[in-house]
C-alpha cells in the first residue's frame, strides 16, 4: 500500500544527481541495499512507479534517496529534478536488490552505486569497513557521486575509473577482464556489482570467467 511522505530537503550531489531527504513513516524498516517503488504524489504521476534505493542509515529518523535525473526521458526522474521541500512522494514496501554477505569488492557504474551507499555507510558506522573495496566507474570525474564521502570512509579502499576523460589522473577505461585482472588479486572474495544492464552483464561474466561468484543488480536506464 503506497504511503505518502513529504520531502524535507533537496540537494544537488552532482550536475545531474539529486539527494532527497524525506519523512520516514512510523515503523518503516529496510535493510541496507534495499529499494522501494517510488511515485510522485501528483495528478497523472501516481501510477508511474520507479525503483530507488534507500541511502540513509536504517536507524535514521528520515529516509533518503540519491537519484540520477534523466532530463531526456520525459519520465519520473525528470519530474524529480524539479521537486522542492514540501512536495510529496508515494513509497511502497522495501524490496530486494543487493545484500551484504561479507567483505569484498563493490563494483558500480554511475547511479548503480546507490545500494552500496547504504551498505558502506552502515559498515562505516559499525567500524566494520576493513577489507572492503569500491571500484566505481563513471564517464568523467564530475559524474562521480559522493567521491569525498567514500574517500573519507576509514577502511574502504577506493578505486575510481573514468571512461570519457583522457586528461584525468584517475584510472581510465571500462571495468573489463583486463582491468579486473590488473586490479583484483583474489577472485574468491565476495563481489557486488550494480549499474546499467550492459555493464552488469559484462562485469559479471568477466568475474565468473575469472572464478568469482558475483551478486549483481541491473539498473535500467
Ligand atoms: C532495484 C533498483 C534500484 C534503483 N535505485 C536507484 C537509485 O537509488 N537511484 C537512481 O538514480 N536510480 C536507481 N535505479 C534506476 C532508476 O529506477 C531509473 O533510473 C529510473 O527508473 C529511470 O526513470 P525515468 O522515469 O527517468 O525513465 P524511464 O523509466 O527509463 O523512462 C521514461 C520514459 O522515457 C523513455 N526513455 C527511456 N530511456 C530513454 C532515453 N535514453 N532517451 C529518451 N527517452 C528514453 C522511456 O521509453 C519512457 O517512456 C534503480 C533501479 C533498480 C532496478
Amino acid at each position: 500500500m503506497p504511503t505518502p511522505i513529504a520531502i524535507t530537503k533537496t540537494e544537488a550531489v552532482t550536475h545531474d544527481v539529486v539527494r532527497l531527504t524525506v519523512e520516514k513513516p512510523d515503523g518503516y524498516r529496510f535493510t541496507p541495499g534495499q529499494a522501494t517503488d517510488v511515485a510522485l504524489d501528483r495528478n497523472g504521476w501516481r501510477e508511474e512507479t520507479r525503483p530507488f534505493t534507500f541511502t540513509a542509515l536504517a536507524d535514521a529518523d528520515h529516509l533518503q534517496f540519491v537519484i540520477k535525473v534523466y532530463d531526456d526521458h520525459g519520465g519520473v526522474t525528470q519530474q524529480i529534478g524539479g521537486l522542492r521541500e514540501g512536495d510529496r512522494l508515494l513509497i511502497d514496501e522495501p524490496w530486494g536488490a543487493i545484500k551484504y554477505t561479507g567483505p569484498g569488492t563493490f563494483i558500480a557504474g554511475g547511479a548503480g552505486v546507490t545500494p552500496f551507499i547504504a551498505i558502506l555507510r552502515d559498515l562505516a558506522a559499525k567500524g566494520d569497513l576493513a577489507g572492503n573495496r569500491l571500484i566505481f566507474s563513471n564517464k568523467t570525474e564530475r559524474d562521480i557521486i559522493m567521491r569525498e564521502e567514500f574517500e573519507a570512509m576509514e577502511g574502504l579502499d577506493c578505486l575510481f575509473t573514468v571512461t570519457d576523460q583522457p586528461d584525468s589522473a584517475l584510472a581510465r577505461g571500462l571495468v573489463d577482464r583486463d582491468f579486473l585482472k590488473k586490479h583484483v588479486t583474489d577472485f574468491g572474495q565476495s563481489f557486488y556489482v550494480c549499474g546499467p544492464p550492459k555493464m552488469v552483464e559484462s562485469v559479471s561474466a568477466d568475474l565468473e570467467a575469472l572464478g568469482a561468484q558475483p551478486d549483481s543488480v541491473v539498473f535500467e536506464d
